[in-house]
């Protein structure tokens, strides 16, 4: 009795056992679906949740973390002190002026012999890069600035490793007689190739001047025809650049040496302005850039 006093009935037993299985079989499930819900949640807030990566290797740039300097490329310092060099630099109008002969190199001479070409070319040359400098944005290389021998290959060497826009050599003439001014391109020049272009204007502007006579702008070399092909001054035909010979009257000429002493200043402002108003017309050059 006190067995069956103490059991409840049937159905009362049945009634605790189906709490705890609840407990025992649904706690696990909605302990599971708890856990994956804020999983769930976690993920959908995560910015990188595409990412494979674990949070660990994301790394967030600081200050500390930046490319070290060296490891960046040269054309993009760090420093705002080094962002002009960047930029893009100004195009400064270069021109290279070739005063003929120099050293043990005479050239031509008077009829005396007491007069030498290098000298006039010397004293020319710097009359007219003195001119050319009083512009702005021009730059001026000298094959030699005193009584030195140079080389024609090192005076070439010079023009091309400059990358200037034009090559402007002086000379004065050697032959026993004769006069006048007259100035030599390469013969394959056309009559808008910028050389004769050069050629011509500065012929042009000394004629102005007053020369003895006008004996224009010729191809190739002296006694060379336009067939004999290759036959040029040679600093003609190894220049990059438009280039020009000026024979400045002859060394025999005594009409010519005067006006060459009398007309010097007057000369070289005809040199520089054909080569500035040249530059200028082709857009080459442009004084007033910034
Ligand atoms: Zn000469």
């Amino acid at each position: 009795m006190a067995y069956q006093n103490s059991n409840p009935t049937g159905r009362r037993r049945r009634r605790h056992i189906r709490w705890d299985r609840v407990i025992l079989v649904f706690g696990p499930i909605i302990l599971l679906i708890i856990f994956l819900c804020v999983k769930c949640g976690k993920n959908e807030n995560d910015p990188a949740g595409s990412s494979s990566l674990p949070e660990s290797s994301i790394v967030i740039p600081t200050a500390d973390s930046q490319p070290a300097p060296e490891s960046a490329p040269d054309s993009a310092p760090e420093t705002s002190e080094a962002v002009p060099s960047v930029l893009p630099v100004e195009h400064e109008y270069t021109i290279v002026i070739d005063p003929g002969h120099g050293g043990n190199d005479g050239g031509a001479t008077n009829a005396e012999g007491t007069r030498f070409e290098k000298d006039d070319n010397l004293r020319l040359s710097l009359a007219v890069r003195d001119r050319l400098l009083q512009y702005p944005h021009v730059r001026v290389i000298m094959t030699r600035e005193t009584d030195v021998f140079v080389e024609l290959s090192e005076r070439c060497k010079i023009a091309n490793a400059s990358g200037a826009d034009f090559f402007v050599s002086i000379h004065r003439n050697s032959a026993k007689d004769g006069n006048g001014v007259e100035i030599w391109v390469n013969n394959n020049a056309t009559d808008n190739s910028m050389d004769k272009l050069l050629a011509g204007y500065i012929l042009e502007l000394l004629d102005k001047e007053g020369i003895s006579s006008n004996r224009g702008v010729q191809l190739g070399y002296r006694g060379s025809t336009r067939e004999t092909v290759g036959n040029n001054y040679y600093v003609n035909r190894n220049t990059d650049m438009p280039s020009c010979l000026v024979e400045m009257g002859f060394m025999s000429s005594t009409i010519d040496n005067n006006n060459f002493d009398s007309k010097l200043d007057n000369y070289a402002d005809a040199i520089a302005t054909a080569i500035i108003e040249l530059g200028t017309d082709k857009q080459i050059y442009n004084a007033s850039a910034q």
